[in-house]
């Protein structure tokens, strides 16, 4: 028999199912592998999961893919500013510059690690066309303020939920607050995955639209059938330099299984996250901010802060985890940190004081479905025992 209490915990790691293998090996006999009646399919059940009859479901091969056409639906380009949270990873920021626009980094909360309303209120200028808030580790913004400030101001929201599925705010799941896109994403550690994989979520069937076209090289077949109907199948006609961002059926057999599941893997994260909120209570860290009373959270990412009276560093904390066979992660390194957008937007720490204490301390521990109650303790007690003496 193996032994279990020596074997590595992962950080992340998919959970695919028999169902999962059984759809993908059929899509591959069926004949047709890329963009089709699977991915199709998946954007339906989407959008059946959101329950929002008038949204727009699309399926694209990532997340970045997906606010990148978000925000070239909206227009965006060179001379207008979009605000981004620092603390967030540099996907979120590098579609802006794909577009020619300016990134405007903005602080964070400290307690929930989401963009601050106050500090993106001092951000906005004559330039600023829109706004990106992230929901950090599936804990949703505070949305209601960064909806008035929009309004206020006429911008848009984009929302990075690459977190936030199933995430509600006041009651409402992301996806379905009327923000102009939302965009979600299925990579190998997200909460479902197809492999690589993103949905674009929107009321607007115009951006719809757009982001269908140029998710496809900018081919137009709608206009085509419905003006020249006698037109024959090969036909099509291109109406812009689009991309390759289609999501391929066998990503899309993967997801269809996956969003079944969500249920059932939200179910064992909340679990696992209340058994950490629980049993690390007591140690000299500052736990994951809960979601207000009545309101989901994915629970993606267990995020915790190592306060200074636990006398131990975080990189010390990581390495003694993993010399008891845990796997942990820091979420994120913030953008200022990276010698790209240090020269981009000539930033440093001293402009993000609350990102650059959270980077410090923030470690994220091992949380995924698969995970037993064994492997929990195990995480528990290795923390306990790091952190237990110091007090
Ligand atoms: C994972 C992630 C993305 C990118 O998702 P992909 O599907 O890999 O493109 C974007 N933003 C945040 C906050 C993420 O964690």
């Amino acid at each position: 028999m193996r032994d279990k209490s020596k074997e590595f915990i992962l950080f992340a790691c998919p959970d695919i199912g028999e169902g999962e293998i059984a759809e993908v090996v059929s899509t591959l006999r069926s004949g047709w592998i890329t963009s089709g009646q699977r991915t199709k399919q998946f954007e339906s059940d989407f959008r059946a999961f959101l329950g929002g009859d008038d949204l727009h479901c699309v399926a694209v091969n990532s997340a970045t893919a997906g606010l990148h056409l978000s925000l070239e639906a909206l227009g965006i380009g060179t001379g207008d500013e979009v605000i981004v949270p620092n603390y967030t990873f540099t996907a979120t920021a590098e579609v802006i510059r794909y577009l020619g626009a300016t990134p405007v980094l903005v602080d964070v909360d400290e307690h929930t690690f989401n963009i601050d309303p106050a500090c993106v209120e001092m951000a906005i200028t004559d330039r600023t066309r829109a706004i990106m808030p992230v929901h950090f580790a599936g804990l949703a913004c505070d949305m209601t303020s960064l909806d008035v400030l929009a309004k206020r101001h006429g911008l848009d929201l984009v929302e990075d939920a690459a977190h936030a599925l199933p995430t509600t705010w006041r009651g409402c799941t992301i996806g379905t607050l009327g923000s102009a896109a939302c965009v979600f994403s299925f990579y190998a550690n997200k909460t479902i995955t197809t492999g690589e994989g993103g949905m674009l979520v929107t009321a607007d069937p115009d951006l719809a639209d757009r982001a269908r076209s140029m998710r496809l090289h900018g081919i137009n077949r709608d206009v085509f059938n419905r003006y020249q109907s006698e037109s024959p199948d090969w036909y099509y006609e291109v109406i812009a330099p689009g991309f390759k961002y289609n999501m391929t059926d066998i990503a899309a057999a993967l997801g269809l299984h996956q969003l079944r599941r969500l249920p059932e893997f939200h179910a064992r994260r909340e679990y696992l996250a209340q058994g950490y909120d629980e049993r690390l209570a007591d140690l000299p860290i500052r736990l994951p901010a809960s979601a207000p009373p009545g309101d989901v959270q994915s629970r993606h990412l267990y995020p915790i802060r190592l306060l200074p009276e636990a006398g131990l560093d975080r990189d010390s904390f990581i390495e003694g985890m993993a010399a008891r066979g845990i796997g942990c992660s820091v979420h994120f390194i913030p953008l200022h940190r990276h010698p790209y957008w240090q020269a981009y937007c000539g930033v440093s720490a001293m402009d993000f004081p609350v990102s650059e204490m959270l980077f410090q301390q923030e470690v994220s521990l091992p949380l995924h479905t698969a995970m037993s109650d064994e492997q929990l303790d195990r995480v528990v007690n290795a923390a306990r025992e790091l952190l237990e003496h110091t007090c």
